[in-house]
């Protein structure tokens, strides 16, 4: 499964740079412009890698990373202006994993976020559970109900998809952003079939939690427990 990093950095220039470049090498890269918008991608989005800028507009990256850190166990690489001693550590106090002084190389980020994401490992959250399913990233195994369901791998990574980003209408272009990559060349109708059967395996249990929104893709909403 391909790594997905969340690009906060308000110089659209810079972020646009580093976006192509984390795409180059085979990630999946999101853009926010605004300290706001980086913490509502990062919570629905759920990044493997957060790559967070420092001077940001309205919240800061300092407290952007604060907040993030109480809510989970994300990696960090902080981009700095400033390159004075008390930044860096004031930067990696705030919970950040790493940090790169600007005027950097955008490899030199890239590099640091294969180091970061090596170093981290298995420790990042590979297991989702929502509304009775879970879905287990390493093993490729789901369970609806705590009974193991057979999916194809266009189905996992659909499903997988859809708990990344419960109660959001996914039209069909994003969800074969979302579950295979930006530059998938998938048919929309392809996509039609692969959710078919996904919704009749989970459809077993009794419930159906992907529901099509007409004219606009679909939608996942988990039975509450
Ligand atoms: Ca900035």
């Amino acid at each position: 499964m391909r790594h997905s990093v969340l690009i906060i950095e308000d110089e659209p220039r810079i972020a646009r740079w580093l976006k192509v470049r984390f795409e180059q090498v085979g990630y999946r890269a999101e853009v926010a412009h605004d300290g706001r918008t980086g913490l509502t991608l990062a919570r629905a989005g759920r990044p493997d890698l957060i790559v967070l800028d420092l001077m940001l507009p309205g919240l800061d990256g300092m407290q952007v990373c604060r907040i993030l850190r109480r809510e989970s166990a994300v990696p960090i690489i902080m981009l700095t202006a400033r390159g004075t001693h008390a930044d860096r550590i004031a930067g990696l106090d705030c919970g950040a994993d790493d940090y790169v002084v600007k005027p950097f190389d955008a490899d030199e980020v890239v590099a640091r976020a294969k180091a970061v994401l090596r170093r981290v490992g298995d420790t990042v959250q590979r297991v989702l559970t929502l509304g009775g399913i879970t879905i287990d990233e390493t093993t490729r195994r789901v369970t609806v109900e705590g009974r193991t369901i057979e999916l194809s791998s266009a189905q996992f990574a659909l499903l997988a998809a859809f708990m990344r980003h419960p109660h959001q209408v996914l039209s069909r272009e994003r969800l074969i952003g979302l579950a295979f990559g930006e530059d998938f060349d998938a048919y929309e109708r392809a996509v039609d079939n692969h959710i078919l059967r996904l919704r009749k395996q989970l459809g077993v249990a009794g419930r159906q939690p992907i529901q099509t929104v007409y004219g606009a893709g679909y939608r996942f909403v988990p039975e509450q427990a």
